[in-house]
């Protein structure tokens, strides 16, 4: 009987409850034992109460349910080879043998890392006497699935994260509050929001609440002119009769090392406009709270497609990560995935950002 271990990693987002109940309830209806490892790869590393088995029960009420029951934290012990060691010991003693894990690029490396060394951490543990040769034969080798869990839809290979619509629609309704005061007042807002090195969460939002101004890390401005063409488009818009403004600025527009912009820069250049402005970082209320249905069903699919790659890998095939593309569940090489996003990052269209500004006066252009 397979024997399958799920676990959540890296930051946490809306939907991974979804998908740890879909790996729970497939594993079980196609016959397999399923284990939860409890916060991240540390429980991997601990193992005793951290690593236990779970049932169908177990994931009543998960679909509605935000942020991560299992846990997730962020584990140094597992970079290290000791870490994995001990991590492999107590899979073994449990008799699992597959691991799928829902986390960001991070989590995804090290699972696949943990894979390739699987086969010498094996032999480790016989030759150091832990376990004997007998006791390792059935777990020669270590099936990998990645399921990508994150609220900044910052993987590449795949259209969506999960939880990533979840904040987007939680940061939309935000912007929305916002705009109705600043209306009021005639004031103008400079909106915080996640996404670290990503900029679709600033992207998105902004198209999605016709914001003013979008600052996203993909599309640095000169460093010499935004604040010029930020009081232009703002001045633009306020005198075709808008009262408020609302500029958006992704984290990674700030974290940016050649051009930082900070929220305070933006909002300088506003108070020069004469407008009463004020900052608002969204903070941690953008990963909380339960999974649009969008996402519920992404973590549904994904995870129950997750099981049945767990089943019908073969040793040789590399480890997969479950994606979609064109609204259909895919798999694609996990390590290819996360290659491709530190390359070029996930692809966003500049026109997008384009037209985004655009719609807010007349000068809408192809
Ligand atoms: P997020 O996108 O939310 O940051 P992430 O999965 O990228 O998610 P990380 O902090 O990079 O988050 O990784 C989570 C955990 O995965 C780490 O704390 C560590 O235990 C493990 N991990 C990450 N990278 C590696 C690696 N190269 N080797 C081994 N383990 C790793």
């Amino acid at each position: 009987k397979k024997k399958i271990a799920v676990m959540t990693s890296g930051g946490d987002a809306p939907g991974m409850n979804p998908a740890v109940r879909a790996v729970v309830r497939a594993g079980i209806y196609y016959g397999c034992d399923v284990f939860a490892v409890y916060e991240g790869y540390e429980g991997l590393v601990k193992g005793g109460d951290l690593l236990k088995p779970i049932g169908w029960e177990d994931v009543r009420s998960y679909l509605s349910l935000g942020g991560t029951a299992i846990g997730t934290a962020r584990c140094a012990e597992f970079r290290e080879r000791a870490g994995r060691l001990q991590g492999a010991y107590n899979m073994i003693v449990n008799g699992i043998d597959a691991l799928i894990v829902c986390g960001g690029d991070g989590s995804l490396t090290g699972a696949d890392l943990f894979r390739s060394e699987w086969p010498s951490l094996v032999d480790e543990l016989v030759s150091s006497g832990r376990l004997t040769a007998k006791q390792v034969e059935p777990y020669r080798h270590l099936t990998i699935v990645g399921l990508v869990g994150s609220i900044d839809n910052d993987m590449s290979s795949t259209d969506a994260t999960i939880g990533a619509y979840s904040s987007l629609a939680r940061i939309t309704e935000m912007v929305d509050y916002l705009d109705a005061t600043a209306q009021s007042h005639s004031r103008a807002f400079v909106v915080e929001v996640m996404g670290r090195h990503c900029g679709w969460l600033g992207l998105m939002a902004g198209v999605a609440t016709g914001a003013d101004y979008i600052f996203i890390p993909e599309r640095p401005p000169p460093a010499d002119q935004w604040a010029s063409e930020l009081k232009k488009v703002c001045s633009r818009h306020r005198e075709k009769g808008r009262r408020q403004t609302t500029v958006i600025i992704a984290e990674g527009a700030i974290d940016n090392q050649l051009n930082p912009i900070t929220a305070e820069n933006v909002k300088d250049v506003l108070v020069d406009l004469g407008l009463d402005t004020r900052i608002t970082t969204l903070g941690h209320v953008q990963r909380g709270g339960t999974a649009v249905a969008y996402d519920r069903l992404l973590a549904t699919q994904q995870g129950v497609d997750a099981v049945r790659a767990v089943l019908e890998l073969t040793p040789t095939d590399p480890s997969p990560m479950i994606g979609i593309a064109e609204n259909k569940v895919v798999r694609r090489p996990l390590m290819e995935a996360v290659k491709l996003t530190k390359e070029v990052a996930k692809s966003i269209d500049a026109r997008d950002f384009d037209r985004a500004m655009q719609l807010r006066d007349s000068t809408f252009a192809e």
